[in-house]
């Protein structure tokens, strides 16, 4: 005996620009197998199971998966609370508490471009028996990491740790045993991870191909965290599966991109909420100003990116304090309006069909299509007149993951921080207390302050600008 559902009377809108009103969708077994009027109904068996939701009014659409999304982080407010302070246990069960939050914004299916320990592996395994409920998970490990790359963010004596994000590979055969030990503990593909910000390339194009060619040929996926112009052109020449960032790339990067058909995932949303809300939740400016600097080259970059054909996907980065679980998601597809030119379609496209080749899925998640797995947003409005509908938890009236409308009886969210050990994060001078002419800083550094606090900072700032 099947397990039915039919969604009924609902404007139908996916990333290929339909907009069909008065549709019917049946789902048998987790699975879409009819969309259209009401005779679909006549399909479903007398005497077998029919579960039905009555969406007039509403929309439905394929629901959002973000290509980017980190879940042993902890929404971590510092790196060391990423590689440091939490056991392996603790962050493990928090990760899987913070996947009900990710679902519950409407995100059926995330990939992880890296993570601590064997977490994202035991999470994929633990949604797809139904142990722990969440969206469908596609992981790699940790990231593969040089001496002059993104982890490897600690003093040389202190090394990148066992509890890291990252994992140092010194040189090709280091990367070829640490991504054979990466697919043995089951991971969907492996990440490199070249420099933090663009700064210069920290794998060679010989180093890359090794990670590529060993990953290929072991049957897993190679990604790249690649933000400057000479590590995205050796990446795209490296043949990686898909690329994030590509903050800089001239022109002949973008051609190479473009021919390649290699996907770009941007992922703005962290970077754009650092930049835009930092302000608001104790950003430095040291860091917000660099953001906002990345942001208008990057506009420039994606733009001329997507006429020349690239394929964007969305991924938001969450898992930090900027980006906190089931809160962001949908901002990425905003982002890719405003910074690479792309419709309001296209943008549900990044958003969902883009995005199904990250978790393993291509064509049978993000489409409404018989065939296709009925992971399904019930929408209280019309989000391809507004994206920002996605954004806004109340109008998302039902997650339907498998074919199954998720539960959304709990939504406590209280889980303790574990920041590095600040005392302060500047220096207490006499002319900042008596608001003189100050030599030593240069301005408040607001993370890890309260509300107060940070006035009272901005207050003796402002007196001290005066002062100058
Ligand atoms: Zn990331």
């Amino acid at each position: 005996m099947s397990e039915w559902l039919l969604i009924g009377n609902a404007l139908l809108v996916d990333g290929r620009g339909r907009h069909d009103a008065n549709q019917h969708v049946l789902v048998k077994d987790g699975e879409i197998v009819a969309l259209g009027g009401s005779e679909v109904r006549a399909q479903v068996p007398r005497g077998e199971k029919l579960s039905e939701i009555d969406a007039t009014g509403k929309t439905v659409m394929p629901g959002l998966i973000d290509a980017h999304c980190h879940m042993t982080y902890g929404e971590a407010r510092t790196e060391e609370e990423i590689d440091l302070y939490t056991s392996v246990e603790t962050r493990t069960l928090r990760a899987a508490h913070n996947l009900k939050q990710v679902l519950r914004a409407g995100v059926t299916s995330i990939s992880q471009p890296g993570g601590s320990w064997n977490i994202g592996t035991a999470l994929r395994d633990a949604v797809r028996d139904g142990i722990v409920e969440g969206p469908r998970i596609a992981t790699a490990a940790r990231y593969l990491s040089s001496r002059n790359s993104l982890t490897d963010w600690y003093p040389s004596w202190i090394g990148v740790p066992e509890s890291s994000i990252g994992v140092l590979v010194r040189n090709r055969d280091e990367i070829v045993d640490e991504i054979r030990l990466q697919v043995k503990n089951g991971v969907d593909f492996v990440k490199v991870a070249d420099s933090p910000f663009g700064e210069h390339q920290a794998f060679t194009y010989d180093e890359m191909r090794t990670a590529t060619d060993t990953a290929h040929m072991l049957n897993v996926g190679a990604v790249i965290h690649a933000r400057g112009n000479a590590e995205v052109n050796a990446a795209v020449r490296a043949e990686f599966d898909w690329i994030m960032h590509g903050n800089v790339m001239d022109d002949e990067t973008i051609e190479l991109l473009a021919a390649s058909k290699i996907p770009l995932i941007p992922t703005l949303t962290l970077i754009a909420n650092w930049a835009d809300y930092g302000h608001l939740f104790g950003v430095p400016v040291k860091l917000r100003d660099p953001c906002k600097r990345l942001l208008e080259e990057t506009a420039e970059v994606l733009h001329r990116a997507h006429a020349a054909g690239v394929t964007l996907v969305a991924g938001t980065d969450s898992g930090f304090s900027a980006t906190p679980y089931g809160e962001w998601h949908a901002r990425e597809l905003e982002l890719l309006q405003t910074y690479a030119g792309l419709s309001t379609t296209e943008a549900i496209k990044a958003g969902t069909e883009n995005a199904g080749k990250m978790v393993g899925l291509e064509g049978r998640v993000g489409v409404l299509e018989p065939g296709a797995l009925a992971d399904l947003l019930v929408i209280d409005g019309d989000p391809s007149t507004d994206l920002k509908i996605l954004l806004d938890k109340a109008r998302i009236e039902r997650v339907i993951l498998g074919g199954v409308p998720v539960d959304f009886d709990d939504d406590a969210r209280a889980i303790r921080h574990e920041a590095a050990q600040v005392m302060s994060t500047g220096y207490l001078t006499v002319d900042m207390v008596n608001g003189t002419r100050d030599q030593r800083n240069d301005g408040p550094d607001t993370s890890y302050v309260s509300w107060d606090e940070v006035e009272a900072l901005e207050t003796a700032y402002s007196k001290r600008e005066s002062v100058r």
